[in-house]
Formats: C-alpha cells, structure tokens, sequence
C-alpha cells in the first residue's frame, strides 16, 4: 500500500518543478511506458491520482497487479507519483473488437501454417526413414555412389510419382491357394514379357513364373482324394487341347510312363523347378529340347490312368515334392 504522504508530497513539488521546466512532462516519468510501438500502443494511459494505489488501479480495470505491473515495467510497486501516467493493458473485449477484421485471416492462416508446418515434418520423418532404409540397401550394392539414395529421397520431395519398376502380374492374382474352385475354367495366360537380353543367342533362360498349361475347367485340385494323395491338379477339355508350357525350359522327359502318367512330359525350368504333364493324347517335343513359356508341348487325352480327357499337372520346387501348382498360377482364368 502506498498512502506514505511524504511520497506524495514529494511527487507532487517535482511534478511542479518539471511542468516549470517542459511543456510535456509525461515523458519524465518513471511509469510512463515508453514503447510506443509495441502490440500495447492501444492501451489506454491512466493518470495517477492522490490515493491510488496499484492495487486498487488494477482492480478498476480487471487487470492482474502482475499485468499491470509488467504492462509498466514497475519493478517497486511501492513507487508511485500522483499524476503520474499509466499503461492500462487492454484486455479481452476491446482489444478483440478492434482486431475482428484481421482476426479470421489471421486464425485461417496460422491453422495453414500449422498445417504446412505439420506436412513439414511428416516429409522430414519420411525422408528419415526412407534414408534409413535405403542407407542398408545402398552399404549392400554400391559404396561409392553415395548420392543414389540421396537422389531417390529428392525425387520425394516431388509431389509427382516416380514409377521404379513393376510386375508382370498383380501380386494378389498369386495369392491364395483357394483362388480357383473346382469347376472354374482356367487357361493359360499370355507369357510374360521377356526382357532383352532373352532374344540374344545363347542368353540364360530366366525364370518369370508360371502360366496356365491348358485351358480347359479345373476338376480336380492339389490335396488327398478318395484315400490317396493327389500331387497335382487335374484340367479337362476335348481331346487335342493344345498342352503348353508353363514356364521356359528343358525338355527332361518326353515319353510313355507305365506308371499311370501315360504320355508324360517333364520340363525342368530356369529357377530348378520341375513340372510335370500327364495323360497326353501326343507328344511334340522330345527329349534336350529347349521350350519357351507358352510353347505347345502336348496334346490333351486321356492316356495311362484316367477317366477322361485331362491334364494332369504337377510342379515340383528345386530339391521338393510335388507342391499345390494353384499357389503360382494366377487366379485370374481365361
Ligand atoms: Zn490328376
């Protein structure tokens, strides 16, 4: 509390003394805030009369002592001079009123800044991850290049897409053992497009999947059946039915088999798979002979152990049994 009359007293002869000497003396006075350009040049200014105290000043206007303090760079609360002039801090309603028009622009563009801001960010993670991950790919292949994986993160930063490679096949045409039901037509697919360097003389057969190898209605799949294992999947069509190769490869059979198969052909693929061609009414290839994926093989019959026209088709995996041929034929059927 200031009512120390001395104080008063004493403000009040300066206060004489100054206005003698200046015509504005509100420049000389240790409350008056000095920051004409600061966000509180609205504040209204407050005139100190005889027993005033901060206090009840800052109750007058709503204000926090600290507010008003602060709002006049007070650091002894207990200093205050009669006529002295006050920062008043416009709060609330006002203050707002006078800003309504630039409010809404101001609030739309700091909710865009913040959202730029949070784009910001979400690209700087990814870029981090993604060169986190590429950094194991880039130490694998190519030491020296440095700036491959750093060029593969600027194209990110480009809204556009950048295409690196893609299948021959969407993956989920290869994905579940039930993609084909009994009695579903199948056929096969057109090959897979070759790279270049195949057409080259003496080039190494690559291995791009399996095809269908005939077209015809799937009636019998992978699996047991009536007590024994069946090893493959059963195709029926008419007699003749062109049988084709559902991958590049060798011809490593090509022949009657007394076992069952009847007239057999047996390719062996660039990947080491085997795969295996039953029943047939003829046989066009011969034994060493190179067939690419697609190529005639065989005609469809019902030769060996058979109840009608079909093939029968296996494929065994590199150093395995015969597997489920429907988990590498594209579900999709012609
Ligand atoms: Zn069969």
């Amino acid at each position: 509390e200031i009512n120390n009359p001395t104080i008063q007293k004493q403000s009040i002869t300066r206060q004489k003394k100054i206005n003698s000497r200046t015509q504005s003396p509100a420049k000389e006075f240790v409350f008056t805030a000095s920051d004409k350009s600061s966000p509180e040049s609205n504040a209204l200014t407050y005139k100190v009369k005889s027993g005033d105290t901060l206090d009840k000043i800052a109750q007058r206007y709503h204000l926090n002592l600290q507010d008003l303090l602060a709002a006049n760079q007070i650091t002894n609360p207990n200093l205050i001079r009669v006529d002295s002039l006050l920062n008043i801090p416009l709060q609330t309603k006002e203050k707002t009123q006078e800003k309504s028009n630039t409010a809404l622009d101001i609030k739309s563009q700091s909710l865009k800044n913040n959202h730029i801001q949070q784009l910001k960010q979400d690209i700087a993670k990814l870029k981090q991850e993604y060169s986190d991950s590429s950094q194991i790919t880039q130490s694998l292949t190519d030491k020296t290049s440095n700036s491959s994986a750093s060029n593969l993160t600027d194209n990110l930063n480009n809204s556009q897409e950048t295409i690196v490679g893609t299948v021959p096949n969407a993956l989920s045409n290869y994905n579940s053992v039930l993609s084909n039901s009994i009695g579903d037509k199948v056929g096969p697919d057109l090959p897979a497009l070759l790279s270049p360097e195949q057409y080259l003389p003496n080039a190494p057969k690559k291995f791009n999947g399996y095809i269908w190898p005939a077209k015809g209605v799937l009636t019998s799949g992978y699996g047991m059946r009536w007590g024994r294992m069946h090893k493959g999947i059963d195709i029926a069509g008419p007699v003749g039915t062109p049988i084709v190769a559902a991958a590049p490869g060798e011809v490593v059979y090509a022949s009657w088999n007394s076992g069952g198969y009847g007239n057999l052909v047996k390719l062996k693929h660039p990947n080491g798979s085997i795969t295996l061609y039953a029943h047939n009414s003829k046989i066009f290839v011969r034994k060493g002979q190179f067939v690419g994926q697609g190529q005639q093989i065989a005609a469809m019959g019902s030769t060996g152990f058979s109840t009608g026209p079909h093939l029968h088709f296996e494929i065994h995996p590199l150093g395995s049994t015969a597997v489920n041929p429907m988990r590498f034929l594209a579900k999709k059927s012609n």
